[in-house]
């Protein structure tokens, strides 16, 4: 691998996250030898991401607005610790344009792309237009101006259903409502326009056919100020629930070589049209019959990147440092494979035998990974989750020669972090990670609708629920124990097999 030898002019930089994320990109300042500064609110004081850093700033209380999406009061942190650059991590100020002015007003770095990508990226009307005119396939539907009822109801008949209305504005999953039946269409519509005025303070709308059983597909690209586009192979994001993501994996099995050249290729050209800057992530619609469609352009570090540092054994958070302080990337596209097998689960506290509602609590036990599997989390033993934040517990990834034995390994991985103290989706992920369609590789967005019987929790009988608390005692029974959640405890002895 090649280096640029230019020292890197980035000394200090400021982490504008929290939790894992914040976690995980100060890892990466601490072995480039930069010092990294965090965010923390009142509340947060004992989690890991308030003192993980050289130095925690304390953002007081208050609600979001006033803390880790204050603009001004994080421009005056910068000028104050007199930080060189700002990592915004995902989701919060990462694809905020306004942010992104402020900071190069100011004379300070974002670790990310310009603000004009951000802005043309970050409404989904305007790039299916400008990839419209690229030549690359977007999904058939309706973007243009009119905004009316009556207009959009007009090329929702045109479209027929079933067809998605879905926020210009939108991200994470939020303002799409899927319409079956045209009789449903005005009520979808508003509140589709009612969610998404409250997420993102915009609601205007687009609509698209509803591809029925596709594949999430997408391809992470890396592009530095030397004109080098490149891309780091595709993950695959079929498994969600209500649109967001909760296992990926790459390689994907649904691509040969033909299509993967296809897609990567698309997203460099990508890239390289818009001329932009960073880390990056094409995501794409996949559909039964081959074809693909460009769903959207995420202009920041996405959630699951971990897979894609497993199979290339690249640090991406390294590149898009290096990568902002004017340096080439570290690699040449010709040099870079996909090394075996990697998947990575999302640990949410939520209840999946509750309609995936979001669970608070204390982890009294979180255990501790075993060997090999790298556990991505903002938390420790003893930690709170509240609601105010992302119910996301942690990421785990394992990295495997075959999607088999990442399967296999990844369960063994689940039972070791069981994260007591709050209810979460670790069973439920394990099951999905079972089922024979999964490990078959037949993965597709509604998997767990689908298979919503199947998924379903076993209760378990009372000679089970004996045998649990046996194996609970067995196993050291030194954290507290819910005989109601020990599923986990009785896979452990494999008696259900
Ligand atoms: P990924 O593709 O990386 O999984 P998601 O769309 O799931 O991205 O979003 C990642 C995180 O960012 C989630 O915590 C999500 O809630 C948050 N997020 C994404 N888009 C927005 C947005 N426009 N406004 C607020 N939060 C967002
Ligand atoms: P967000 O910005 O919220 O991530 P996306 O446009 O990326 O929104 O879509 C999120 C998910 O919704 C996709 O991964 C896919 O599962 C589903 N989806 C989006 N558009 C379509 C479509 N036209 N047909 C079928 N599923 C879709
Ligand atoms: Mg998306």
């Amino acid at each position: 691998m090649t280096t640029d030898s230019k020292e890197l002019k980035i000394k200090r930089i400021l982490i504008a996250n929290r939790g894992e994320i914040a976690c995980r990109v100060a890892r990466s300042c601490r072995s480039l030898g930069i010092e990294s500064i965090t965010l923390f609110t009142e509340k947060e004081k004992e989690l890991p991401h308030a003192s993980v850093g050289d130095f925690g700033f304390n953002l007081g209380e208050g609600s979001l607005a006033e803390t880790y999406l204050n603009i001004s009061k994080i421009i005056e942190i910068c000028k104050e610790k007199k930080v060189d650059a700002v990592h915004p991590g995902y989701g919060f100020l990462s694809e905020n344009s306004v942010f992104a002015n402020e900071l190069e007003k100011n004379g300070i770095v974002l670790i990310g792309p310009s603000a004009h990508s951000m802005e043309l990226m970050g409404d989904k009307k305007a790039s299916k237009i400008s990839m419209e005119k690229l030549g690359v396939p977007v999904i058939p539907g309706y973007h243009g101006e009119d905004q009316s009822h009556a207009g959009l109801k007009k090329e929702a008949s045109k479209i027929g259903t079933p067809l998605l209305i879905k926020a210009t504005a939108g991200g994470g999953g939020k303002g799409m409502r899927v319409v079956h039946d045209l009789n449903e269409f005005d009520s979808s519509l508003d509140s589709a326009k009612r969610e998404a005025l409250n997420a993102f303070g915009n609601d205007q709308v687009l609509l698209e056919k509803y591809i029925v059983n596709p594949r999430h597909i997408e391809v992470q690209v890396l592009s530095d100020s030397h004109g080098n586009h490149f891309h780091l192979f595709e993950r695959e994001c079929s498994i969600q629930r209500r649109h967001q993501k909760i296992i990926e994996e790459s390689p994907s099995s649904a691509l040969d070589d033909k299509l993967r050249k296809a897609m990567t290729e698309d997203a460099t050209k990508i890239s390289k049209h818009i001329n932009y800057l960073g880390a990056g992530t094409i995501e794409y619609i996949l559909d039964e019959d081959g074809s693909y469609y460009f769903l959207e352009m995420n202009t920041r570090l996405q959630v699951e990147h971990p897979i894609t540092e497993a199979v290339t054994g690249i640090d991406l958070v390294k590149e898009q440092i290096r990568i902002a302080g004017g340096q080439k990337i570290s690699f040449k596209q010709e040099e870079l494979q996909q090394t075996g097998h990697s998947l990575e689960v999302r640990l949410y506290a939520e209840d999946p035998d509750n309609g995936f509602l979001p669970s608070i609590g204390d982890i009294n036990y979180r255990g501790i990974p075993s060997h090999g599997v790298r556990l991505d989390t903002g938390y420790n033993d003893g930690n709170k989750v509240t609601i105010d934040y992302d119910p996301m517990l942690a990421k785990v990834i394992v990295h495997k020669a075959t999607r088999e034995e990442s399967i296999r390994e990844m369960s063994y991985a689940l039972n070791s972090i069981p994260f007591l103290g709050i209810k979460t989706n670790r069973e439920y992920l394990m099951r999905v990670l079972d089922h024979t369609e999964f490990k078959k590789g037949v993965t597709f967005t509604h998997f767990v609708n689908t298979y919503e019987d199947d998924l379903k929790k076993v209760e378990l009988n009372s000679t089970q629920k004996a045998k649990a608390i046996a194996t609970y005692l067995l196993n050291g029974g030194k954290h507290d124990f819910n005989v109601e959640q020990a599923d986990a405890w009785s896979q452990l002895s494999g008696f259900r097999n």
